[in-house]
This record gives structure tokens, sequence and C-alpha cells, in this order.
């Protein structure tokens, strides 16, 4: 079957692509594996999709080259994807920070794509896996249900996270395949684990969560932590561990914005206990574990002027070394993919392969949390959808 474009994955960059070069008049095909399309999109925003964020900048993406994302996100918006839901009539509020869900269910972002793809003509095969592409004077995609031929070939295969909804590494081997350069694929927007020590200390106070800031290098993050039963979680640990590589320490703020030192001071002469203390700044369980675990085991007036100042020093940046992470199993996105400098930002085409397009979380572009990475995905789609 011939076609001139095929997409390879129906998840939210391919359904994008797909119906902005169908609106052009070019004859699309979505070739997806699964038995529906946007099982991603389904399960997103805990089932009512964060599908955009109205603050979103090139600074909320890492890449390699952190200017590459800027093109296709100035001429596809935040506003333009709003608008287009508006079209469908789907109600949606903001949570917090900008980020943008459904009152509804994520189906209906589903659905607003389908309605997209079949106004503009698109064909979608589901239950469709593309086993193999060989290139000559078109690209011959070999599949579960047999050959087709297209001019132009758009990889929008996502990446490794969730392996059960059908994340394959397929669009890196094809990468691969042309001679382009990958990022090594990591899990990123996923929760640490703790070592056996430090996770026998604090797994007790699984479910308790702490505003914190959380620094890796020179990204940080305010939001709260989250203690789970292997480790530590939270929306500012799912942002750090982005940046975060094994064998690293993160520092933790758990008083930001207080002055520590001050505070114990005035508490070591008013006679209090230093959990007694902290726990009117720290949730109470969490304030008594981790005085348990890191304070003198002194009532607080006989501290020492440089007990007190490593207390609060600890309490500003207290350093925690990670085990690793719980993998792909749980990791929302995937960072590195497909290198930018192989792409042109303009188009997401291939220097080196004409025709060959790459769009969403396969190309190394990884948003942070907050939908993000959804406007990613319809920006990508889209830059790639005029040109394809
Ligand atoms: C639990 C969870 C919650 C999330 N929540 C949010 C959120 O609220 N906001 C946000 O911005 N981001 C969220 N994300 C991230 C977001 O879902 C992804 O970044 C986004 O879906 C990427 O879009 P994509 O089209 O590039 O890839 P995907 O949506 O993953 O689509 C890729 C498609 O390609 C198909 N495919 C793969 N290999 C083949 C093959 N060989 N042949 C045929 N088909 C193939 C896959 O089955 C899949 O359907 C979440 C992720 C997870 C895991």
């Amino acid at each position: 079957m011939k076609r001139d474009v095929v997409v390879i994955g129906g998840g939210a960059a391919g359904l994008m692509c797909a119906f902005v070069a169908g609106r052009r008049g070019r004859r699309v095909l979505v070739l997806e594996h699964n038995e529906r399309v946007g099982r991603k999109i389904e399960i997103s925003g805990g089932g009512r999709c964060n599908f955009t964020n109205t603050g979103t900048t090139a600074n909320n993406f890492l890449s390699d080259n952190p200017h590459f994302a800027k093109s296709a996100l100035a001429r596809y918006t935040p506003a333009d994807f709003v608008a287009l839901v508006e079209r469908h009539g789907i109600r949606y509020h903001e949570k917090k920070l900008g980020q943008l869900f459904c009152d509804g269910s994520s189906r209906q972002i589903i659905e607003m794509l389908l309605a997209e793809c079949d106004a503009a003509g698109v064909s979608i095969v589901t239950g469709c896996r593309v086993n193999a592409v060989e290139k000559g004077e078109r690209f011959t995609l070999k599949t579960s249900r047999g050959e087709f031929e297209c001019d132009s070939l758009v990889v929008a295969t996502g990446g490794l996270s969730i392996p059960k909804l059908g994340a394959t590494d397929f669009g890196y081997r094809l990468a691969r395949q042309f001679g382009l350069e990958v990022v090594r694929p990591e899990p990123a927007l996923v929760p640490l684990t703790l070592a056996p020590r430090d996770l026998a200390a604090f797994q007790p106070l699984s479910g308790v969560s702490v505003p914190s800031v959380v620094r890796s290098g020179a990204a940080e993050f305010a939001e709260n932590i989250l203690v789970t039963h292997r480790g530590l979680s939270g929306p500012a640990v799912l942002q750090i561990s982005s940046y975060w590589s094994r064998g690293e320490e993160l520092s933790i703020d758990l008083l930001p914005g207080a002055d520590a030192r001050t505070l114990l001071a005035d508490k070591r002469r008013s006679g209090a206990e230093l959990s007694n203390a902290l726990g009117g700044l720290l949730p109470k369980r969490f304030a008594q574990v981790w005085c348990e675990t890191f304070a003198p085991p002194r009532p607080l007036r006989s501290y020492t002027d440089a007990e007190v100042e490593a207390v609060a020093a600890r309490l500003h940046d207290w350093r925690v070394r990670p085990a690793g992470t719980e993998g792909f199993q749980k990791a929302e996105v995937t960072r590195g993919g497909v290198h930018t400098g192989e792409l042109s930002s303009k188009t997401l085409e291939a220097r080196r392969v004409p025709g060959l397009h790459f769009v969403g979380e396969v190309v190394d572009v990884t948003g942070h949390l907050g939908g993000y990475n959804f406007q990613w995905a319809w920006a990508s789609g889209h830059a790639a959808g005029q040109y394809a």
C-alpha cells in the first residue's frame, strides 16, 4: 500500500502530525501497534490529561541543545492547543502553576485528535507493529500487517517508559540504522530509591510529604517531596530525577525560606525539645524520625553552638545519595533520544536522511512535570506535519 506520509506511532505527537499533514492534502497513514491509539494520553494526568502548560518556555525542557525546541514551541503554542480544545467543546481547568487538565476525562483529548484525523482524511491502522524500514527511492515498511510505502516517514514511537503500554525502542533503533546519533535513553520524572540504611530509617514515613527545595547541580525545584516505601518521590523529586545521575547527591532544603539557625537558637533558649520545635515546622512524624537519625540524642538545651549550627545546616542542606531510580516501569518520560543535532529544528527532518522525521518523546527533548511533555508532542508533531 502506498501513501505520501506514514506515521509510526499513534500517540500524541503522531496523531497531531498526521492531521496537520492530512490538512495539507497529503495522504497519511498512522500505524500503531497497540489495539487502540493514545494509551499514554488515556492514563495521563491521573486520567484527566494535563494537556499543556500555559507557562511553557524552552527553559522547561532538557536537551543536549537547549535551544532546539524553541522553533517548534514558538510556532505551536499552548494557546493554539487550548483553542483546539475549546473548538471541540472540551471543558478544562488550571490545577496549579499553569497546568491545564480536562474537567472530564483524557479520553476527550483522544476523541478530539481522532476527529481531527478523520476530518483530514487520515487512515489509522491499529494492531500493526512496524518491524523494519528500508529506504530506496521511497521508504518501505515491513509490518505485522504487510508492507507499506511512503515518501515521508514520521517516527513518533515515544520513549521507553511504561513498557506495558506499548513502549518500544524501535525509534532509537531506526535512528541508529540511518546513522543518526542517539543520546542514551534514561528514565526521567521517576521516583528515586534509597540505599538500605536510609530506607530503614525513612520507610516508616511512607506517605508523608514535606514542602522542600530539592537541588541537583544547578537545577532546583521547590515543591513537595514524598517518602515512599522504596525511597523518595513527589513532584520535587520527580522533577529533579530528570537532572540526577547515578552516584550523585541531592541537596534537600527542608525549611525553605526559614532561618533554621535563628529558629533553633530561640527554641534552645526556651527549653523546647528539638523534635517538638521542628514538629511545628515539619510534619511531626517526619521531624521525629529526622531528629532521631541526624540530631545529637540529647535535649536541645544542652546542644553546643556548633551542634545547633550543624543541625541547622543539615535542615537546609540535607544530603541524600539515592541508590537509583524506579526505572522505566515507573518513569513518566524518557530523557535522551534522537540527538537534536541530527534534526532540523524547523521540520524535525533528519538532516542526512531526506523525508525521515522524528517527533515527540523519541527526540532528545524532555519536559518538566506539568503538561510540558504533551506541549512538546503537539508542537513537534505540528512542525513536522507542515513539511512531511
Ligand atoms: C503515567 C504517565 C502520565 C503522564 N502524564 C502526563 C501529563 O499529564 N502531561 C504531560 O505533558 N505528559 C504526561 N506524560 C508524558 C506523555 O504521556 C508523553 O510525553 C507523550 O505521550 C509522548 O508522546 P509521543 O507521541 O511522543 O509518544 P507516545 O504517546 O508514547 O506514543 C508512541 C506510540 O508509538 C507506538 N509504537 C511504539 N513502537 C511502535 C512500533 N514499532 N510500531 C507501531 N507503533 C509503535 C506506541 O504504542 C505508542 O502508542 C505522562 C506519561 C506517563 C507514562
